[in-house]
């Protein structure tokens, strides 16, 4: 992060302004927006800028910049079209440590202006440190879209609400958790009709009816296989939703970022026969921080009920009845065979998919690999690796033919995405002289082939 986002209090501050045209004028607009007194100092000054000056209570200096111009100003504005000026206005600021900004000239500047978008007393702030000025205005025009004109109402009210929920509720958890509900439930939709006076209503009686469940919700959540942008609309929402997140090794760190900055996060990742945290721990974990009344979010790789385990950790909490959702994600096989161009399923290659576990019991595979060897279907092992010889030469023994096409998918989805093409026959060999990384996901079918015309994902 290459600038660190204030917000500064100018109401009353005197903030200086060297320059008198239209960008000035602009920024004008925005100090005095945000209550500062101005000092314009240009030896001339535009008539719309002179009276909004003088309507706001500030002073236009029709000279040159000196020194003395920035006496009392706790910021000031270079936004002159001459570089000596501009450059003597940063190089005065620097040295009072002054915050400055120069127009169009971030090395000048010890701070630089956000777009803005308004929605007092919600201010919104983005910027891209001067790298990409029409991103990051883009960025801005998306926010306006999504945060509807009236989310300053619903500010003010919260705001208006804010002491009467403090007495209401003691402990700074509950009372976060109430305006979590409070502020994207009924209340908040009466406020965007611009009911005001049904949303106060409301309002008031969710503060009276407020606090009697103290039970939280546990959220298990497919994050998918590792693109971040795989992850579906509940998720992110749920995401953000939760104080407290519980992830594996398979959910990628871009996707963690996702989460609430705020929540605590516990690390219960597994890896194969290293299991970091047992199991039942994690189930009876869920349990326990629910009934402390916390939102928690159980973030599993791909679909948390595809090799997820995800079924035996809400078990436990539909015995404990604890609340619960689960939201699906996008399993390895979508997530990998689309970013291979491998079609799963094909009218001239295969009528089925199989989702197989190549995870080994005790050295050894037991799966029924004869049926698994008949043609005209694709199969799919999950965690098959370390198993993936012993997989090619029982298929091969069952009857399947040994130049049947097969993949292996290593970080698919993700900026290391690769795949490794071979057969029955060659495949393990080809994989024993690779470095490969986990995860891996290996499949098997002639719709295999098909990689080497569809593909279109960049390696
Ligand atoms: N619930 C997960 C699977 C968990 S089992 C899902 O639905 O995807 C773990 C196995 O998933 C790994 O051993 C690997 O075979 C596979 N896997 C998960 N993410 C993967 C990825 N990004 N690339 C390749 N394989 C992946």
């Amino acid at each position: 992060m290459r600038y660190f986002p204030f917000f500064h209090d100018l109401h009353n501050k005197c903030c200086l302004i060297v320059g008198g045209g239209t960008i000035a004028l602009r920024k004008a607009r925005l100090l005095i927006k945000a209550g500062a007194r101005l000092r314009v100092v240009a030896p001339s000054v535009g008539p719309e800028l002179q009276s909004l000056v003088a309507e706001s209570g500030g002073e236009c200096l029709f000279e040159r910049y000196n020194e003395h111009h920035l006496d009392d100003a706790v910021l000031v504005i270079s936004a002159t079209d001459i570089d000596v000026v501009n450059e003597q206005v940063a190089g005065d600021c620097h040295r009072l440590r002054l915050p400055v900004n120069v127009v169009d000239n971030p090395s000048l500047c010890s701070i630089i202006t956000p777009a803005i978008v308004d929605r007092s007393p919600l201010i919104i702030g983005v910027t891209s440190g001067g790298e990409a000025p029409v991103l990051a205005r883009m960025v801005r025009s998306r926010l306006e879209a999504i945060f509807p004109s009236r989310y300053g109402l619903l500010g003010s009210l919260a705001s208006r609400f804010r002491e009467a929920v403090k007495a209401r509720f003691s402990d700074g958890e509950q009372r976060r958790r109430f305006w979590e509900k409070t502020l994207q439930g009924p209340v908040a939709e009466q406020v965007f009709a611009n009911n005001l006076e049904k949303a106060e209503q409301l309002m008031a009686q969710a503060i009276d009816q407020a606090g009697d469940d103290t039970l939280g919700e546990v959220y298990l959540v497919g994050a998918g296989p590792g693109d971040p942008d795989l992850l579906t609309f509940k998720a992110l929402r749920l995401m953000q939703q939760a104080e407290v997140v519980l992830y594996d090794r398979l959910v990628s760190q871009p996707i963690l970022e996702l989460v609430r900055r705020d929540a605590e996060r516990i690390y219960v990742g597994k890896k194969r026969d290293l299991h970091a945290v047992p199991q039942q721990d994690i189930n009876q974990r869920l349990v326990d921080l629910a009934k402390q009344g916390k939102r928690v979010l159980r973030l599993k790789g791909g679909d948390p009920f595809i090799f997820g385990r995800g079924g035996e950790e809400i078990e436990l909490l539909a015995d404990n009845n604890v609340p619960f959702q689960v939201v699906p994600g996008i399993t390895a096989a979508s997530g990998c065979a689309a970013y291979s161009g491998i079609p799963l399923t094909h009218r001239d290659h295969a009528q089925s998919v199989r989702f197989v576990t190549g995870h080994l019991k005790e050295g050894s595979s037991d799966l029924p690999f004869n049926e698994m060897a008949s043609a005209n279907q694709t199969l799919v092992f999950y965690m098959g690796l370390v198993a993936l010889p012993e997989i090619c030469l029982k298929l091969i023994s069952a009857g399947k033919d040994p130049k049947t096409p097969a993949a292996l998918i290593e970080r698919g989805t993700t900026p290391n995405h690769q795949v490794h093409i071979g057969d029955l026959e060659t495949l393990p060999e080809l994989v024993k002289n690779t470095e490969v990384h986990a995860p891996t996901l290996l499949i098997i079918g002639s719709v295999v082939a098909l990689h080497s015309k569809l593909n279109w994902f960049d390696q």
